[in-house]
């Protein structure tokens, strides 16, 4: 039985992701008997997906942070691939549009975490609220500071009312993000996703580690921790991912209601 525990940051604890590991190697597991346990389990979670829908109690809510091209869209197509879409609702966060940003930074978020029975997906989240918003100075901290307490605060709210929240941090190398950008400018089929804004994020490298540092070690909770996934290796981020996802439908274990 693998350890679902190994890339939870423990509540409390001091985060330096400058010492945590990006690609995963050290934990000896071979490509090929990852991908097929990977298979496996994504066959079981094809068959949770319909159960979790037709019982319709529980809401499962997965969070995806990253820095760019960190896999974050990837990871959704590998994992959810096969189930069956009505079930599953996938939210971009991305800049705020004058109308969200004139109510509270939670509004456009609480919106969008999934109803009874469904399993939403953030692909980015209100963590950029404490990140990219405090790193590109966009409001002051005055602002930004109370927001891990909110944060926590309104993730208790939905945890306390049967949302069970799972949130991943991909965790790649500056140097797989170059590699990566390089990929994008030269694939025709990727060049759409690589932006000008990229670059100038990447260069402020530094300031986002720090800011994702403090997040994580502000807001993973009891009722809503993060992990921090090895991220360098599609198949071993999809794996680690995947084992989390899978322990938590076997511990929520929804039922078909029976027939009337
Ligand atoms: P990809 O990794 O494929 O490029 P993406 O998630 O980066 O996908 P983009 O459309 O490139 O999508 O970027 C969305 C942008 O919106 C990001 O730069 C992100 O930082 C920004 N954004 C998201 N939420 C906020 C927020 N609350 N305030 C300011 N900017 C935000
Ligand atoms: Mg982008």
């Amino acid at each position: 039985m693998p350890n679902t525990n190994e890339h939870r940051i423990e509540p409390g604890s001091i985060v330096k992701l400058a010492r945590i590991d990006t690609d995963g190697k050290e934990r000896e597991l071979a490509k090929a008997d990852a991908e097929a346990e990977f298979k496996r389990l994504r066959d079981e979670f094809i068959e949770w997906q319909p159960r979790f829908y037709a019982e319709g109690k529980r809401k499962l809510l997965i969070v995806l942070q990253a820095m760019d091209a960190g896999g974050k869209d990837g990871t959704i197509r590998d994992i959810f691939r096969g189930t069956n879409p009505q079930g599953i609702t996938v939210t971009s966060f991305k800049t705020p549009s004058a109308d969200e940003l004139s109510r509270d930074f939670l509004w456009r978020i609480h919106r969008a975490v999934p109803p009874k029975g469904m399993i939403g997906v953030f692909n980015r989240s209100h963590f950029e609220d404490v990140l990219v918003v405090r790193v590109d100075k966009i409001v002051p901290e005055s602002v930004w500071r109370p927001r891990f307490d909110l944060i926590n605060d309104f993730e208790k709210l939905l945890t306390s009312t049967g949302t069970t929240i799972l949130k991943f941090y991909l965790h790649i190398s500056q140097k797989e993000q170059q590699k990566r950008f390089q990929e994008r400018q030269k694939d025709p089929a990727k060049q759409w996703k690589f932006s000008a804004d990229d670059l100038a994020k990447s260069k402020k490298w530094d300031e986002y580690r720090a800011a994702y540092d403090e997040m994580l070690e502000k807001c993973s909770t009891d009722h809503a921790p993060w992990h921090v996934i090895p991220a360098d290796q599609n198949w071993y981020r999809n794996l680690a991912i995947l084992r989390i996802i899978s322990a938590t439908c076997k511990t929520l274990n929804p039922q078909y209601p029976s027939g009337s």
